[in-house]
Formats: C-alpha cells, structure tokens, sequence
C-alpha cells in the first residue's frame, strides 16, 4: 500500500499551491462581492492547462489522471472555492465527450477548448427536476438529420460564458429518466437564450444562470451514443466528478483550518492565546484529523478510477464525507475567530458561505447517501 504522491504528483501540487496563492487568493473577496465572472484569472488558468485538465492530450488537453486532478482540485478550491467552481464545471462538462464521444465529436468539440480560454457547461437540471432526473421537461424532437431543443436549464455552472454545452433532453418522455439523450450543443446555435447570473451566498465568483430553448436546431451526429443512453452517461459523469468536488471540500476546509490555527495562535484573551484553552486545541485537532480523514476517501476514490475499478460508493462516500467536514470545519473556524469571524474583513467568513454550495451540487449529500444506500443495500423500493 501506498500513501505518497509521485514526484510528479508533488510538483502539480506546488505548482497549484502557487497558482492558488498568487493568482486567486489575492482577488477571491473582490470578485466575491463583486459577484463576477473572474476573466484575468481564468485566462491565466487556461495558460497553465488548469481548463483543459480533463481533455486527453491526443486532444490538445493535460490529461490528468483522477488523483491528479483531485491534487489540483483541493490547492484551487484552497485559493477560491468560486474559482474552482467554474474550472471543475468545465471539466464536468468535458467528461461525457470524453467518456462517450467519438473521434470526431471529440476532435470537433474538445480540441477546439485546448485552443484559447473557453468553457463548457453541463446541463442537467431543470427547476422541476433537481434531485429528481425523471422531471426533465426538455424535449429534443427528431426532425430529418436534426433534432429540435425546447426547453429550459437551472442552475448552470459557467452558462454565461461557454462555448459548448452538454445538454440532457428527454426523447422520449414516456420513459421518464431512461428517455433521456444527451446533446452535443454549441452555445451559439440559434434560440438559446442564457438568463441572469444568479446572486449567489457563495461562489459567486462562478458564473450561474439558467439557460432556455427554443427551437434549438442541433445536427442528429451530435448525440452522445444513442438515444436514451443520457441518464447513464450523467450518472456515469457524475461518478466520475464526485471525487473532485470531494477535493474542492478538503481544500476549502484545509484554508479555513490554516486561518483558525493562525488566530488561534496569536489572538491572547485573558493573558494567553487563544489556543492554550484546551477547548479550542480540541477543535484544530478534530478539524485536521477530519480533513486528513476525507483526503483519504477521496484519495482512494480517485485511485479506484484510475485503476477502472467501480467507484460509485466510494465516489460518493468521498463527497459527503468531504463536503460534510468543509461545512463542519469553516463553521468551526468561524467560532475560534470569533466576532472577527463573522466579518468580511476576515476569509472564513467567505469560506463558511462557500462551504454549504459543496453539499448541494453534483447530487445533494441526501442523494450520495440514497446512492450509497442502492450500493449497499440493493435496489429499494420507494427511495428517490
Ligand atoms: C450554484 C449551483 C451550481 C450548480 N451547477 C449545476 C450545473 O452546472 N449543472 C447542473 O445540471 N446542475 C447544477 N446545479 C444543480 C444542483 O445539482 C441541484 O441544485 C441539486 O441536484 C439539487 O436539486 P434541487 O436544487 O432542485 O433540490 P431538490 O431536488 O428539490 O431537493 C431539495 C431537498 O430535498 C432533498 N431530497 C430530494 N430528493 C430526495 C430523496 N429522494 N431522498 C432524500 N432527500 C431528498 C435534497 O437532498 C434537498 O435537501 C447547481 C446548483 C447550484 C446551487
């Protein structure tokens, strides 16, 4: 059994550390209360091959393996969890072409991304079907070598600022979620209209809207394998991403963990710092052994993956665990700072508000926890 990261692994990780420390740190509250789209960031994270991390290098991508992209996904979500948001939706996105693309849609649709800085969105949920897949009312109609898109998208990662979109369309809405196809669609294309950018309590460095359709022409060659085959290929997606989002929940909790630690070790009430109260050295301490804890499972998620070993338990086992302790950490920081804590002066104000968007999206931690339940227990009827 191993525990270390490769020598290559350890340098990705610094490479991120600085990138997150110099690039995004010092800009995360100013585009969090800007609510903006951070475009000088990004590019840089293109430069650095930070966008393109999910693109097999036959296709111009950096091609990193699970664990890699997990190494990366903890140090980015240490810089800005908003920031890293939008650079993992990207690779959420990217991940059904790469699954389940061609040669051609991925020589058309992927390579085009390596080019210069652009993103992609995933669009699965509808404001009717969130946890629910089965809701979706998004129709694709078969006209000639066409099919026809109506319908709307809630809630999308990076809508306002993709260039692709991997769209989840029901063909045939007699099968509820096994009707569903998934589209290959350029965000260009006539009738689709992005919404506004939401105001979000965090993230909000992350572009998200809603995205409508209206007769929305899309070539038949853009299917992703067939019709029907769109729930297995979210699910399968989403399996996949789980880990990473699970990172983002450790790097998150590791920042607000180094900021508590700091106070605690400066900030002197009744002649002592802080965190000579046994009390509050109890709460580093349970704090950095749930983070070192939820490491692992997503460290051991990520490598089932990488070794195609079936992943979906540990996949999602790895993101509740891990999102859970951010929430439970970045509360906890809040408290050893605090009245400062609750300021915005302070950044574990911003990471306790970004904290709770990590045990919502990619499937609520109550769906990671219906899908662990089918994993251990079997199909049960009248659950989800
Ligand atoms: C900022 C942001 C970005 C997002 N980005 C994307 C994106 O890029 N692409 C995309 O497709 N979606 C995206 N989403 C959507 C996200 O995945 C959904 O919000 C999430 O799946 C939950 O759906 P819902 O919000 O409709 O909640 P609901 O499904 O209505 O759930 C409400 C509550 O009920 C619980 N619940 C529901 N069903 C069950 C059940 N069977 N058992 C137990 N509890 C249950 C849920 O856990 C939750 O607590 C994003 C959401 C946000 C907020």
């Amino acid at each position: 059994m191993e525990f270390a990261l490769t020598e290559e692994q350890l340098e990705l990780k610094e490479l991120t550390h600085q990138f997150a420390a110099n690039e995004m740190r010092p800009v995360a509250s100013e585009y969090d209360e800007k609510n903006e789209f951070p475009e000088e960031v990004m590019k840089k994270a293109f430069e650095v091959g930070f966008l393109t991390s999910g693109i097999p290098v036959e296709y111009g991508g950096t091609g990193f393996s699970n664990v890699d992209n997990c190494v990366v996904c903890e140090e980015l979500a240490w810089g800005c969890s908003g920031m890293y948001t939008s650079m993992m939706a990207n690779t959420l996105a990217i991940t059904p072409i790469v699954l389940f693309g061609t040669d051609e849609q991925k020589k058309e649709f992927l390579t085009p991304l390596t080019r210069e800085m652009s993103f992609a969105c995933f669009g699965l949920t509808e404001r009717e079907a969130g946890s629910d897949n089965s809701m979706v009312k998004t129709t694709a109609v078969k006209d000639g070598d066409h099919y026809i898109i109506n319908g709307s998208k809630t809630f999308i990662t990076n809508a306002g600022v993709s260039k692709v979109g991997v769209i989840f369309a029901s063909t045939d809405p007699t099968r509820g979620a096994r009707g569903l196809t998934a589209f290959i669609v350029p965000m260009d294309t006539p009738g689709i209209t992005v919404g506004k950018h939401e105001n979000k309590m965090g993230h909000r460095a992350s572009n998200t809207a809603e995205l409508y359709f209206d007769d929305v022409k899309v070539p038949a060659k853009n299917i992703l394998r067939r019709e029907g085959f769109g729930f297995i290929i979210a699910m399968k997606t989403l399996d996949l991403a789980r880990p990473a989002v699970g990172a983002g929940g450790v790097g998150l909790a590791r920042a607000a963990y180094e900021e508590a630690l700091k106070y605690a070790q400066t900030r002197v009430q009744f002649g002592k710092p802080i965190a000579s109260f046994q009390c509050n050295a109890f709460k580093l301490v349970d704090m950095l052994t749930e983070i070192e804890a939820a490491r692992l499972l997503v460290y051991q998620a990520a490598w089932l993956l990488d070794n195609n070993k079936k992943a979906s338990k540990e996949s999602a086992m790895a993101k509740v665990k891990a999102t859970d302790v951010a929430m439970k950490v970045t509360v906890e920081a809040v408290q050893i700072l605090g009245g400062y804590g609750y300021m915005k002066e302070y950044p574990v104000e911003k990471m306790m508000r970004d904290a709770k968007l990590f045990q919502i999206y990619e499937g609520t931690n109550e769906i990671q926890k219906h899908v662990i339940s089918l994993e251990i227990l079997g199909t049960i009827k009248n659950i989800g």
